[in-house]
């Protein structure tokens, strides 16, 4: 086990957890939400963070300090929580987003990592070398040998208590992604940043954030603390969440409120487009968008990020309470609707379900089926891989109907879309008590049959009937050819 993260609960890839921050003697729950503030800047002061959104945690710039002469000497004199006047924890950037933004910086990391321990950070970050997606493979491979380099550097820098950050590299490559997660875990170093995703978020590439994230994991291990740099939609939280991120950082809630961009769980809204505000937040119980829109720039601008940040914390806290529950994929099937590239996000994040098998509870509240992707949930994959180790006799009906009476059958097991066949007496166990629509679909179909044929073809000498409710023939015939069919709906 790392000794600063402590998983306490999971649902999916999803965790709930504690990151404990030595030097800022405090233990931050995760998924946690860093906001983001740019030190010459004030449209939320940390101390509001604090006191009326309750952030444990924020993320500033070291580059920008270190470059800003009279923030440089007052942080190095007062230290940042006193400049910043934030009693949590600190974490501090380098300037890899500069260098990726401007092609440049003047730090080395050992200066910049020195620096931010000098004015008291309580994580802080290497620089390393933010590859952009979709580059030649070469330039990945040459780019993260630097980042690995720079991260053997960071290892060698007395940094006291201060946590220290492994960002994780590799650009659009998966075995790039999946090498730098291994090399990162196996340093000394401890928190574990998924790096420049942010230009595929931008292009609403969610897909390939996932696959990006799930390659970093597969490398990184169960227990690293895994940060998605610079996640700042809250639409995305919940996906990012479920595979297995712990910590967000938000710039776009002071960003977006500059150009009157107004933040909701299923997308962004311009203030001017708004008649109606769909959020109960102090912001916007009190006044209307037409209230808003009349405020002068600055005034407008801090409402603004108030509502984009209670929207935001708000879904931090929601994600937390659906871990808890057990229904963190339910929330992500939500979110899903809110735009097709989330939903190819997600769909994307069920290619991984033997991943997040792993970490999936194996009994939870129920398992609501609520689209046809529920069909590709890990706990559907579970019970197909459970099938293979449940006994069955010499003759067996797997039925969507009633028991038969007689004995033609040496027994009669259930079959329920989307997990296949089981024996009646696991239908008290979770995910089989699920709440599944009447008016079943093409998926759930094919999903049962799927786990008709991995138990037939388990059990080779069973003699095995399947009567089901109108399953059309393109499904019947996914099943091995010797099982017999009867069609409950003809009788
Ligand atoms: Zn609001």
């Amino acid at each position: 086990m790392r000794e600063c993260f402590e998983i306490r609960e999971t649902d999916a890839g999803g965790r709930l957890g504690e990151l404990t921050v030595p030097r800022a003697d405090t233990t931050v729950e995760t998924p946690a939400l860093l906001p983001v503030i740019n030190p010459n800047l004030d449209t939320i002061s940390p101390r509001r963070l604090a006191d009326e959104f309750g952030a444990e945690i924020l993320i500033t710039n070291s580059y920008i300090i270190h470059g800003t002469d009279d923030v440089r000497e007052e942080a190095l004199e007062k230290g940042l929580h006193e400049l910043l006047e934030f009693p949590g924890a600190i974490m501090t950037d380098s300037g890899s987003f500069q260098l990726a933004e401007y092609g440049d910086i003047d730090v080395t990391t050992e200066e910049i990592l020195e620096f931010q321990h000098a004015t008291g950070s309580d994580i802080g970050t290497p620089v390393d070398i933010p590859t952009p997606p979709d580059v030649p493979r070469e330039r990945a491979e040459e780019e993260l040998a630097t980042t690995q380099e720079r991260l053997d550097a960071a290892e060698d820098v007395d940094t006291g208590e201060m946590l220290v950050t492994a960002p994780v590299q590799g650009s659009t490559y998966p075995d790039l992604r999946e090498e730098a997660g291994r090399h990162a875990n196996a340093t000394e170093l401890d928190v574990f940043p998924v790096g420049a995703v942010v230009p595929l978020m931008n292009d609403y590439r969610y897909d390939d954030v996932v696959d990006a994230v799930a390659a970093a994991k597969r490398g990184l291990g169960a227990d690293a603390p895994v940060h998605l740099f610079g996640a700042g939609h809250p639409m995305m939280f919940a996906l990012a969440a479920a595979m297995g991120c712990d910590l967000f950082d938000s710039a776009a809630y002071a960003l977006y409120a500059r150009d009157d961009r107004y933040l909701t769980v299923r997308g962004t809204r311009n203030l001017d487009e708004l008649e109606y505000f769909p959020c109960s937040c102090p912001v916007c119980a009190a006044n209307s968008p037409a209230d808003i829109r009349e405020l002068p720039d600055k005034e407008r601008e801090k409402e603004l990020a108030a509502h984009n940040l209670h929207v935001t914390f708000a879904e931090i806290r929601r994600i937390k309470q659906a871990i808890r529950a057990g229904n963190l994929l339910e929330l992500v099937e939500q979110r899903a609707r809110a735009h097709p590239t989330m939903l190819d996000g997600y769909r994307a994040l069920l290619d991984h379900a033997t991943a997040l098998e792993q970490t999936d509870p194996v009994s939870k509240g129920a398992f609501f089926y609520t689209s046809h992707e529920s069909a590709r949930r890990p706990e559907v994959l579970r019970h197909h891989q459970r099938l293979d180790r449940l006994s069955v006799p010499d003759s067996l009906l797997l039925t969507e109907g009633d028991s038969p009476r007689g004995d033609e059958f040496d027994d009669s097991w259930r079959v329920e879309p989307p997990f296949g066949p089981f024996p009646r007496a696991l239908s008290k166990s979770y995910p089989l008590t699920a709440e599944v629509p009447d008016r079943t679909d093409r998926a759930a179909l094919e999903a049962a049959a799927e786990g008709v044929t991995r138990l037939v073809e388990t059990n080779p000498d069973t003699e095995f009937t399947l009567a089901h409710r109108g399953w059309p023939t393109a499904v019947l015939e996914t099943v091995p050819a010797a099982v017999e069919l009867v069609d409950l709906t003809s009788e």
